[in-house]
This record gives C-alpha cells, structure tokens and sequence, in this order.
C-alpha cells in the first residue's frame, strides 16, 4: 500500500511516517540551529542554510498541512494566524481591490479597513452568502482578490466557496479562504476553487491552547505564492520550532478531537434552541440557519465545534450567563479541547456587526451532559 493511498487521519497521526534517521526515533526530534555547514564545494547539499527562511521542524508540520489541505503549492506555517493572512496580502499591488466579508475575524477586518488604504489598495465589505451581492461589488479590472471566512466569526455565516470561487476567477481575482474555524477535517477549500486557504493555527488544528501559529496553502506554485513565499522569507513570520513541534503533536489527534467537539457542539445547538432562556442559536447543523444547505453540501461529517447564543433579555443577561458558567471558561480563542464562552461584543469593540446579547461559544470534548447542565444553570441565574 502507498503512503498516498491510506486516509488523512492515518497519515496526520503518524505525522505522515517521519522516522527520524539518526536514531530511528518514532517522534521526530525539535530542529534548533539557526546555522548550517556549507560544504567544500560551496554548496549546501541538505537544502538549508539559515534559520529565518526554512526550518526542518516547521518543514514537518508543514508537508502535514499541504497534505490535509491537498495543497499542490504546499503549505507555509507562521508565527500567527494573522501573520499568515497578512501574507496573503502580498500578492496585491498599490491600484488594487479587495473584496472582504461584513462578518468575519474582527483583528483583521480592522487591519484591511486601516492598512490596506495605506498601500493604495481600496476594500470593501460585502455579504459574502449573497453571490449576487458579491459579483455587482467586484470592479472589472481592478478586483485582484477576494477573501472569504467560512464559517464566519461570530455569527457563523456560511459562504459557498464555488460560487465565489467562479464569480473571482470569472473577473481574473484569487480567492483567499479563512477556514479556521472548520479546519481541515470539515472543509478542504482547495477542492471547491479556492486559490489560496489560510488558519490560525492557534486554534483546533493544534487544539490544546497552547500555540500561536498560522498556515496559508496554496493552490499553485505560480507568482502569487512565490510572492507569499517571499513575504514570509524577508518578513522573517517563520513560526519557531518549538511551536511547530507542539502544531505537530497536537495535529496528530485532530481528526479525533475534531469529529468529538463537533458531535458535542451539534447536541448543545439542538438543545440551546429549545432553551427558555434562549432567544437564537447560530450553528450552520441546525436547518434554520440561512447556510445549513451550502454547508452541508460543502463541509463532511459534521459542522464544527463553534456556535453562538443570543440570550433573551440583552447584553446584561449575556453578560450575566458568562460570570455564572463553572464549567465553561471565560476566555476569547476557539477550537480547544477546553470548552470557551465568551460576550463577543465585549471584545470586538465600537463598530462591530456582533449583536450585543451574543453569546461565542467554543465546544471542547467535555461530556456534553456536564456542558450542557453549566449553561442551563448559568442562563437560569442569570435571568432570575
Ligand atoms: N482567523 C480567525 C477565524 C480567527 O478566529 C483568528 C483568531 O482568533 C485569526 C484568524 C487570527 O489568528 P491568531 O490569533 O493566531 O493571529
């Protein structure tokens, strides 16, 4: 049998058959050195030479990417996930335009309305789950990349990737996706047309909290990844091997934790939506949302481990429900085996489309009985 031919979840847990030589070590050892030796004949034939552009850790976890993305370009790892979608940007040139989602990751969408402008680059926010919306925005000759986010932060909206994917190649744009909050397991953005797909890292692909890291993986190796390859290398955004190390141990189980907090967070929307307390559930599993169809025709085995809440009785009672949970934590970030609840309002700020009695929740793989009896308590104190 090939290495090419067994599943994902095989090759991701056996971090794709990487014996270490030397020692015939089952885990990898941690590459540090910055320096390596040239050789006498002026060459150097391993392939390194410094440790900003390249490293043999990261190299790892990165063939791991490229694989569970079935990235022909390959996979570049970052020291963040903003860092990462930055890089993106660097296929743009001053005169062009961006078109970005309404819903999307705050950090960024502040980063595009601010710096982008300063690079003589104009973008505008649109509904990304309207197509039709999307094509009328496009400007003929000017639109040089869209990018999208799907599921989207914090309402979850759902945005088909072919058909954006059609309606940028059709006007000769890229199409970037941010598909962190599915990840690999649920989504492969490549597949449907995509150009580019970018992570955080930070989140359910290492899944344990405990690094910061970010991932684009492209399409083709043609001159917009050589200029995303260049970024990284000049930029010097190369994540650390530590990081890299902990990426790749915490990818192993993906495929496990992913298909546990999604099975979690499916049973806590179907319970939520049914809650006195509770005025809405956003999660794209149940039918009532506006994506379900588009996302269960584009994403597998299931819909993810983030849903929000909009609370009855407004920001206070959300707020309320988020100081009494025991079990949950407080905390911003997604995608851990640690169960996350958070006022996303709070944290977005003046200007955000959040409405302010939304609950974000990021489900872990705690027993769902536990979970779902914290918040049926919180909700009940909050509002009594
Ligand atoms: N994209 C999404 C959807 C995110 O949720 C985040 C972080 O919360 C980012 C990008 C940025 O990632 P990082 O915090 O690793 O820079």
């Amino acid at each position: 049998m090939n290495e090419t031919d067994l599943h994902p979840a095989t090759r991701v847990a056996q971090a794709m058959g990487r014996i270490d030589q030397a020692t015939r070590a089952v885990i990898a050892p941690i590459h540090v050195s910055t320096t390596f030796i040239r050789d006498p004949d002026n060459q150097y034939s391993s392939g390194f030479v410094y440790g900003r552009p390249d490293n043999a850790t990261v190299r790892e976890a990165e063939a791991v990417l490229a694989m569970l993305e079935a990235a022909p370009a390959g996979a570049l790892l970052f020291g963040s996930g903003m860092a990462a979608a930055i890089a993106v940007f660097a296929v743009l040139n001053a005169g062009d335009h961006v078109l970005a989602p309404r819903i999307m990751y705050w950090a960024l969408r502040h980063w595009l309305m601010t710096e982008l402008p300063r690079r003589g680059i104009a973008v505008d926010f649109v509904a990304m789950d309207d197509p039709a919306a999307v094509a009328a925005a496009v400007l003929p000759g000017r639109t040089r990349l869209i990018w999208i986010e799907t599921p989207g932060n914090p309402l979850w909206t759902i945005t088909d990737i072919a058909a954006i994917a059609g309606i940028a190649h059709a006007a000769g744009a890229r199409l970037a996706v941010d598909a962190t909050v599915a990840s690999p397991y649920h989504l492969q953005p490549l597949a449907l047309g995509a150009d580019f797909v970018m992570h955080a890292a930070t989140k359910i692909l290492n899944g344990h909290s405990d690094v910061v890291a970010g991932v684009v993986a492209g399409a083709r190796d043609d001159a917009d990844w050589q200029r995303i390859v260049t970024a990284r290398r000049l930029g010097g955004a190369i994540l650390g091997p530590f990081e890299a190390f902990l990426l790749m141990r915490g990818m192993r189980t993906l495929f496990l934790r992913a298909a546990a907090q999604a099975a979690n967070a499916a049973a806590l929307a179907a319970r939520l939506a049914a809650h006195d307390h509770v005025a809405h559930v956003l999660y794209p599993g149940l039918p009532d949302h506006p994506g379900h169809a588009i996302a269960a025709a584009q994403m597998r085995d299931g819909f993810g481990s983030m849903l929000s809440i909009r609370v009855r009785g407004g920001a206070a009672h959300a707020i309320a429900t988020a100081a009494a949970v025991r079990v949950w934590h407080r905390a911003t970030s997604l995608g851990g085996v640690e169960s996350l609840i958070e006022h996303r309002a709070s944290i977005e700020g003046e200007g955000t489309p959040c409405p302010d009695d939304l609950l974000r929740l990021s489900v872990g793989i705690e027993h769902v009985e536990d979970l779902y009896a914290d918040l049926d308590r919180a909700l009940r104190a909050a509002s009594g």
